[in-house]
């Protein structure tokens, strides 16, 4: 775990770091609502690349499009809704051409040269404190994503995360993980992928296997084992990314966008389909269906893969 250390060096780049944790008032219970976020993120990995995060509508649609597609939840939505219901947050401001407020419409956000970027106080400050943009990109992930895709998502938005991060502590109300939350779920399932029965061991320990919540901690799911499953490394990424999920039966699920023409994706993956999830050791609740259903809902990729 390397948590920032909270410190007070910094008061300006805190206050930074404390009104983005604030995204997390942007969801609706547990439904995942990670427009803005998507945004942020993006605008962030543009300033720090090249020290500006101005961005035109036109130019920055297919990028948006395409990371909300692949880290947003499964329903459709269009790159304007954040572009435009960003500025309510004192984050962002949108110009065009004719002065006019072209709303969330994807149409007039074309036809009037829309380009919006991170207000100037924003920039500013990043640019006297290179550890403020990481801070912030760490917590605007740590609010709507398990750890296992925050690396995915800052290489795919081009920002550099691990290095500067002992500034900017904004450790406030952050939910706690439960420390015993691996190993009560690694002992529950007995060492053992729920999903392919891998069990390897490096040694006397196990190795590559990973405590899941299948609800993400980020949208409050919980650190009990009616929500947690051992996954081998594979399987726990597929998971968390939606190429896998897990029917009202409890067997395996996979997306019809999964593809994989090798002998490897088809016995590690595709000869899955169907197959029941492995149960817990007597005494333990199996994954309970609220949080089944959260997961089809909110990360896996549908309509799922048949059998052939
Ligand atoms: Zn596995």
């Amino acid at each position: 775990m390397t948590e920032p250390i909270a410190t007070s060096v910094d008061p300006v780049g805190d206050q930074w770091t404390e009104r983005f944790a604030g995204i997390r008032q942007w969801q609706r219970g547990s439904e995942r609502a990670p427009h803005k976020p998507i945004l942020l993120l993006y605008a962030l990995g543009r300033l720090q690349r090249t020290g500006s995060s101005e961005m035109s509508f036109v130019g920055a649609e297919t990028d948006l499009g395409r990371l909300l597609d692949e880290y947003g939840p499964p329903r459709s939505s269009s790159p304007a809704y954040p572009f435009h219901h960003l500025q309510t947050d004192g984050f962002w401001t949108v110009a065009t051409d004719d002065d006019s407020s072209p709303g969330s419409s994807i149409m007039k956000l074309r036809s009037t040269n829309a380009t919006g970027r991170l207000v100037p106080e924003l920039e500013s400050e990043a640019a006297n404190d290179q550890a403020l943009i990481p801070a912030l990109a760490r917590t605007l992930l740590t609010a709507n994503w398990p750890p296992s895709v925050h690396a995915d998502i800052a290489s795919a938005v081009g920002l550099e995360i691990d290095a500067f991060v002992s500034v900017g502590g904004g450790a406030k109300k952050r939910r706690t993980r439960d420390p015993r939350f691996r190993e009560r779920a690694l002992v529950a399932y007995e060492y053992c992928c729920a999903f392919c029965g891998y069990d390897g061991r490096l040694g006397a320990d196990s190795v590559a296997l990973e405590a899941a919540h299948v609800q993400w901690h980020a949208n409050q799911g919980p650190d009990t084992i009616e929500n947690a499953l051992c996954l081998c490394s594979l399987h726990h990424k597929l998971l968390d990314l939606g190429a896998m999920g897990i029917t009202s039966q409890h067997e395996v699920a996979v997306s019809t966008r999964f593809v994989g023409q090798g002998d490897a994706a088809q016995r590690m993956v595709l000869d899955l389909i169907d197959r029941p999830i492995r149960t817990p050791q007597s005494g333990q609740r199996q994954v309970a269906a609220i949080h089944i259903d959260w997961h089809q809902a909110e990360v896996f990729r549908s309509p799922r893969r048949q059998t052939t």
